[in-house]
């Protein structure tokens, strides 16, 4: 019989663990005898055909790099019907009869338009955002908030000596994953996510509160979400009178070698997406769902919105008054 022959794509916005996702599913696939095909710069890369086969050799001494190597792209014509029938030509002239979509939701929408058409695939959460549902964690969140920590260390260590506030934004989109875990971890004295928003007095309130215990900083941990960092610092000045500094860690969030963590739910969950193509399973996702490797309908995941954790939101709070 002829051997299987997968493809595996990165699509969208990049995250750390990308890479580890990449190396276990080719490891994977060759491991169970199956050709896998890797196809660069996401559904751009496939329209046009920018496809090399995979041996164990070429995920080599990738596992603790940031980004991804068969790069990605964000591909318009892959939203034409036009551009997605040419993708599942160029699928069926190479011979590719599975294809794991390593990205985000935007990616997983394409990947289901793709599964609509007669096409076999398996999504992989990868994105820093953390705002996919069925997965407790997406590849690339882990190693963004340990960034944003370090990020909190060294700001709080300024806006100390200088006896100020520092309002931090955080990536996420419309999700408030990042502020809430790295402004738990980090310690920071307010965390406004876009599931909550904020009441401006409360975060003044806190700073002066801080200061009368003597404290000699504030950080403000704000999610992109919600926005409007300069405003909110400008209003800080006005009503309370404290030199309020902004501070948007932007694209330094999406790099950096993966954490171990990012690196293990990586590797698993390619390995699992393998298996799950070799089982002739299609639109499902793999995800880490109460602490299981577990795997969901494509379609039910992008039609739900990933739970907001109002526990650890609460807890917080509690522990940053
Ligand atoms: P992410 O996967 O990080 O959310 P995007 O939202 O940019 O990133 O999506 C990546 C790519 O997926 C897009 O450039 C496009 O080619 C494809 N895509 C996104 N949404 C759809 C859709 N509704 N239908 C078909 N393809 C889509």
């Amino acid at each position: 019989m002829k051997k299987k022959t997968i493809g595996v794509l990165t699509s969208g916005g990049d995250s750390p663990g990308m890479n580890a996702a990449i190396r276990a599913v080719v490891r994977t696939g060759i491991f169970n005898g199956l050709t896998v095909l890797g196809v660069k710069k996401g559904y751009e890369g496939l329209i046009h055909g920018e496809i090399e086969e995979m041996q164990l050799s070429s995920v080599a001494d990738i596992i603790h790099r940031g980004g991804t190597m068969l790069q990605t792209a964000r591909s318009k014509e892959f939203m034409t019907e036009e551009g997605r029938q040419k993708a599942l030509n160029i699928m069926e002239v190479f011979g590719m009869q599975g294809l794991i979509i390593i990205g985000g939701d935007g990616s997983f929408r394409g990947a289901l338009e793709l599964a609509k058409l007669g096409a076999q695939v398996i999504g992989v959460p990868g994105t820093i955002d953390n705002d996919i549902a069925f997965t407790d964690y997406t590849i690339g969140f882990d190693t963004a908030i340990n960034t944003v920590v370090d990020a909190i260390g060294k700001i709080r260590d300024t806006t100390s000596s200088h006896n100020r506030a520092n309002i931090i934004e955080v990536m996420g989109r419309n999700s408030g994953d990042i502020s809430l875990y790295a402004g738990l971890a980090g310690g920071a004295e307010s965390i406004i996510v876009p599931e909550v928003g904020y009441d401006v007095d409360d975060v003044c309130k806190r700073i002066v509160q801080g200061r009368n215990r003597g404290k000699l900083h504030s950080i403000i941990i704000l999610a992109e979400g919600v926005g409007g960092a300069f405003e909110m610092a400008k209003t800080i000045e006005e009503k309370i009178g404290v030199e309020t500094r902004v501070t948007i860690l932007g694209h330094v969030q999406r790099g950096g070698s993966p954490t171990a963590f990012d690196r293990v739910l990586a590797s698993r969950l390619g390995a699992r997406a393998v298996e799950l193509l070799i089982n002739g399973r299609t639109a499902r996702m793999v995800g880490i769902y109460k602490n299981e490797i577990a795997d969901f309908d494509l379609e039910e995941v992008l039609k739900s919105r990933k739970e907001f954790s109002e526990e650890l939101y609460t807890l917080a709070r509690i522990l940053s008054i």
